[in-house]
Protein backbone atom coordinates (compact mmCIF):
# COMPACT_ATOMS: atom_id res chain seq x y z
CA UNK A 1 0.00 0.00 0.00
CA UNK A 2 2.91 2.28 0.82
CA UNK A 3 5.33 1.36 -1.80
CA UNK A 4 4.92 4.44 -3.58
CA UNK A 5 5.58 6.59 -0.84
CA UNK A 6 9.02 8.40 -0.61
CA UNK A 7 7.66 11.66 1.66
CA UNK A 8 6.03 11.10 4.98
CA UNK A 9 4.60 14.17 6.26
CA UNK A 10 3.59 14.82 9.66
CA UNK A 11 1.14 16.73 11.83
CA UNK A 12 3.28 18.60 14.81
CA UNK A 13 0.96 19.43 17.80
CA UNK A 14 -0.71 16.18 19.34
CA UNK A 15 1.49 14.12 16.80
CA UNK A 16 4.99 14.49 17.60
CA UNK A 17 4.54 17.21 20.12
CA UNK A 18 2.58 16.54 22.86
CA UNK A 19 0.52 19.17 23.19
CA UNK A 20 -1.92 18.32 25.48
CA UNK A 21 0.06 17.63 28.40
CA UNK A 22 2.78 20.53 27.43
CA UNK A 23 -0.04 22.99 27.55
CA UNK A 24 -1.63 21.47 30.66
CA UNK A 25 1.47 21.94 32.86
CA UNK A 26 1.98 25.04 31.93
CA UNK A 27 -1.53 26.35 32.64
CA UNK A 28 -1.80 24.40 35.89
CA UNK A 29 1.38 26.39 36.84
CA UNK A 30 -0.59 29.73 35.37
CA UNK A 31 -3.65 28.46 37.70
CA UNK A 32 -2.07 28.14 40.43
CA UNK A 33 0.39 31.42 40.50
CA UNK A 34 -2.24 33.86 39.80
CA UNK A 35 -4.63 31.67 42.41
CA UNK A 36 -7.34 31.65 39.80
CA UNK A 37 -8.94 28.75 41.93
CA UNK A 38 -10.16 31.11 44.45
CA UNK A 39 -10.66 34.04 42.09
CA UNK A 40 -12.61 31.42 39.62
CA UNK A 41 -14.21 29.32 42.41
CA UNK A 42 -13.38 26.13 40.63
CA UNK A 43 -10.69 23.83 40.41
CA UNK A 44 -7.78 23.57 37.71
CA UNK A 45 -9.34 20.27 35.72
CA UNK A 46 -12.80 22.18 35.47
CA UNK A 47 -11.35 25.54 34.12
CA UNK A 48 -9.11 23.71 31.86
CA UNK A 49 -12.42 21.67 30.24
CA UNK A 50 -14.07 25.29 29.80
CA UNK A 51 -10.61 26.50 28.20
CA UNK A 52 -10.35 24.00 25.86
CA UNK A 53 -13.48 24.51 24.92
CA UNK A 54 -13.26 28.50 24.28
CA UNK A 55 -9.64 28.25 22.45
CA UNK A 56 -11.45 25.71 20.05
CA UNK A 57 -13.68 27.74 19.06
CA UNK A 58 -11.65 30.75 18.51
CA UNK A 59 -9.26 28.71 16.53
CA UNK A 60 -12.62 27.93 14.26
CA UNK A 61 -13.03 31.37 13.99
CA UNK A 62 -9.78 32.33 13.47
CA UNK A 63 -9.57 29.77 10.05
CA UNK A 64 -12.68 31.17 8.89
CA UNK A 65 -10.86 34.98 9.25
CA UNK A 66 -13.38 36.04 11.47
CA UNK A 67 -10.86 36.64 14.11
CA UNK A 68 -7.37 37.71 13.99
CA UNK A 69 -4.38 36.38 15.25
CA UNK A 70 -4.02 38.94 18.59
CA UNK A 71 -7.91 38.78 19.26
CA UNK A 72 -7.15 35.20 19.78
CA UNK A 73 -4.52 35.55 22.24
CA UNK A 74 -6.04 38.30 24.11
CA UNK A 75 -9.32 37.01 24.68
CA UNK A 76 -9.41 33.39 25.54
CA UNK A 77 -8.45 33.12 28.93
CA UNK A 78 -10.52 36.56 29.33
CA UNK A 79 -13.81 34.73 27.52
CA UNK A 80 -12.78 31.81 30.07
CA UNK A 81 -12.61 33.97 33.06
CA UNK A 82 -15.87 35.03 32.42
CA UNK A 83 -17.78 31.93 32.16
CA UNK A 84 -16.71 31.52 35.94
CA UNK A 85 -18.29 35.09 36.57
CA UNK A 86 -15.00 36.37 36.91
CA UNK A 87 -13.82 39.60 34.70
CA UNK A 88 -9.88 41.05 35.10
CA UNK A 89 -8.72 42.13 31.53
CA UNK A 90 -4.87 43.09 32.41
CA UNK A 91 -4.53 40.07 34.50
CA UNK A 92 -5.84 37.89 31.52
CA UNK A 93 -3.28 40.06 29.45
CA UNK A 94 -0.91 38.83 31.61
CA UNK A 95 -1.59 35.20 31.84
CA UNK A 96 -1.63 34.89 28.11
CA UNK A 97 1.88 36.10 27.99
CA UNK A 98 3.23 33.87 30.59
CA UNK A 99 1.47 31.01 28.73
CA UNK A 100 2.70 32.16 25.14
CA UNK A 101 6.50 32.98 26.49
CA UNK A 102 6.28 29.53 28.47
CA UNK A 103 4.58 26.55 26.90
CA UNK A 104 6.80 26.22 23.30
CA UNK A 105 9.27 25.31 25.45
CA UNK A 106 7.37 21.98 26.54
CA UNK A 107 9.60 18.85 26.02
CA UNK A 108 7.02 16.61 26.22
CA UNK A 109 7.40 14.41 23.23
CA UNK A 110 4.20 11.80 21.79
CA UNK A 111 5.40 8.34 23.05
CA UNK A 112 7.93 6.19 20.94
CA UNK A 113 8.12 9.93 18.75
CA UNK A 114 12.19 9.77 18.72
CA UNK A 115 12.41 6.30 18.10
CA UNK A 116 9.80 6.34 15.46
CA UNK A 117 11.67 9.06 13.78
CA UNK A 118 14.85 7.28 13.91
CA UNK A 119 13.68 4.22 11.95
CA UNK A 120 11.91 6.00 9.34
CA UNK A 121 14.38 8.90 7.96
CA UNK A 122 16.44 6.17 6.98
CA UNK A 123 14.09 5.06 4.46
CA UNK A 124 12.31 8.13 3.92
CA UNK A 125 12.18 12.19 3.62
CA UNK A 126 10.28 13.31 6.32
CA UNK A 127 8.45 16.72 6.74
CA UNK A 128 5.93 18.59 8.35
CA UNK A 129 2.45 20.27 7.86
CA UNK A 130 1.33 22.35 10.80
CA UNK A 131 -1.31 24.82 11.37
CA UNK A 132 0.17 26.99 13.94
CA UNK A 133 2.10 30.26 14.68
CA UNK A 134 5.48 30.44 13.11
CA UNK A 135 7.39 31.90 16.23
CA UNK A 136 5.45 28.87 18.55
CA UNK A 137 6.00 26.42 16.22
CA UNK A 138 9.58 27.19 15.63
CA UNK A 139 10.53 27.08 19.27
CA UNK A 140 8.88 23.93 20.14
CA UNK A 141 10.33 22.10 17.36
CA UNK A 142 14.04 23.55 18.22
CA UNK A 143 13.50 23.15 21.98
CA UNK A 144 12.67 19.31 21.53
CA UNK A 145 15.33 18.51 18.96
CA UNK A 146 12.98 17.70 15.91
CA UNK A 147 14.44 20.05 13.43
CA UNK A 148 17.42 18.21 11.99
CA UNK A 149 14.39 15.29 11.10
CA UNK A 150 12.49 16.99 8.79
CA UNK A 151 13.51 18.18 5.33
CA UNK A 152 10.58 20.78 5.11
CA UNK A 153 8.68 22.62 7.93
CA UNK A 154 5.40 24.37 6.75
CA UNK A 155 3.80 26.17 8.89
CA UNK A 156 0.64 27.76 8.09
CA UNK A 157 0.97 31.17 9.21
CA UNK A 158 3.84 31.65 6.93
CA UNK A 159 1.82 30.72 3.56
CA UNK A 160 -1.29 31.97 5.20
CA UNK A 161 -2.61 28.86 4.24
CA UNK A 162 -4.34 26.07 6.79
CA UNK A 163 -4.99 22.69 6.59
CA UNK A 164 -6.90 21.23 5.69
CA UNK A 165 -7.27 23.30 2.26
CA UNK A 166 -6.11 22.09 -0.94
CA UNK A 167 -3.39 24.27 -1.39
CA UNK A 168 -1.08 23.92 1.42
CA UNK A 169 -0.84 20.30 0.11
CA UNK A 170 -0.17 21.50 -3.13
CA UNK A 171 2.54 23.77 -1.59
CA UNK A 172 4.16 21.10 0.17
CA UNK A 173 4.91 18.92 -2.68
CA UNK A 174 6.20 21.81 -4.41
CA UNK A 175 8.65 22.61 -1.47
CA UNK A 176 9.48 19.05 -1.38
CA UNK A 177 10.17 18.49 -4.73
CA UNK A 178 7.58 15.37 -4.95
CA UNK A 179 4.07 13.83 -6.05
CA UNK A 180 1.26 13.30 -4.65
CA UNK A 181 1.31 9.45 -5.38
CA UNK A 182 4.38 9.71 -2.95
CA UNK A 183 3.42 11.54 -0.35
CA UNK A 184 1.24 9.85 3.27
CA UNK A 185 0.12 12.39 5.72
CA UNK A 186 0.16 11.42 9.24
CA UNK A 187 -1.63 13.47 12.23
CA UNK A 188 -4.48 13.65 15.09
CA UNK A 189 -6.90 16.06 13.65
CA UNK A 190 -9.55 13.87 11.21
CA UNK A 191 -10.23 17.26 9.56
CA UNK A 192 -7.37 18.81 8.70
CA UNK A 193 -5.02 16.06 8.58
CA UNK A 194 -6.70 13.17 7.32
CA UNK A 195 -9.56 14.93 5.15
CA UNK A 196 -7.09 17.64 3.96
CA UNK A 197 -4.73 15.26 2.87
CA UNK A 198 -6.97 12.67 1.32
CA UNK A 199 -8.68 15.96 -0.66
CA UNK A 200 -5.06 16.68 -2.23
CA UNK A 201 -4.98 12.58 -3.63
CA UNK A 202 -2.72 12.04 -0.72
CA UNK A 203 -2.26 8.89 1.30
CA UNK A 204 -3.20 9.38 4.91
CA UNK A 205 -2.92 7.63 7.95
CA UNK A 206 -5.36 8.84 11.32
CA UNK A 207 -3.32 8.97 14.84
CA UNK A 208 -5.87 8.08 17.76
CA UNK A 209 -8.78 5.92 17.79
CA UNK A 210 -8.52 3.15 15.67
CA UNK A 211 -11.00 2.68 13.41
CA UNK A 212 -11.99 0.26 11.02
CA UNK A 213 -13.28 2.80 8.15
CA UNK A 214 -9.81 4.48 7.64
CA UNK A 215 -6.40 3.67 8.34
CA UNK A 216 -5.05 4.34 11.68
CA UNK A 217 -2.90 3.89 14.44
CA UNK A 218 -2.96 4.20 18.04
CA UNK A 219 1.04 4.45 18.68
CA UNK A 220 3.39 6.05 16.75
CA UNK A 221 5.64 3.19 17.06
CA UNK A 222 3.05 1.13 14.45
CA UNK A 223 4.29 2.98 11.78
CA UNK A 224 7.35 1.07 12.13
CA UNK A 225 5.84 -2.17 11.22
CA UNK A 226 3.87 -0.37 8.71
CA UNK A 227 6.84 1.06 6.94
MG1 LIG B 1 -2.53 17.99 15.66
Amino acid sequence: MYQNVKHIFFDLDDTLWDFERNSSNVLQGLFSEYNLSAKLNTDFETFHTTYKKINNELWSLYYKKEIDKQYLRNNRFNIAFNEFSYSNYKENLEVTEHYLARSPYGKHLKEGCMETLDYLKEKYQLHIITNGFKEVQNIKIDACGLRNYFSCIVISEEHKLTKPDVEIFRLAETLANCTKEECVMIGDNFESDIMGATGAGWKSIYFGKESQEIKSISRLTDLIDLF
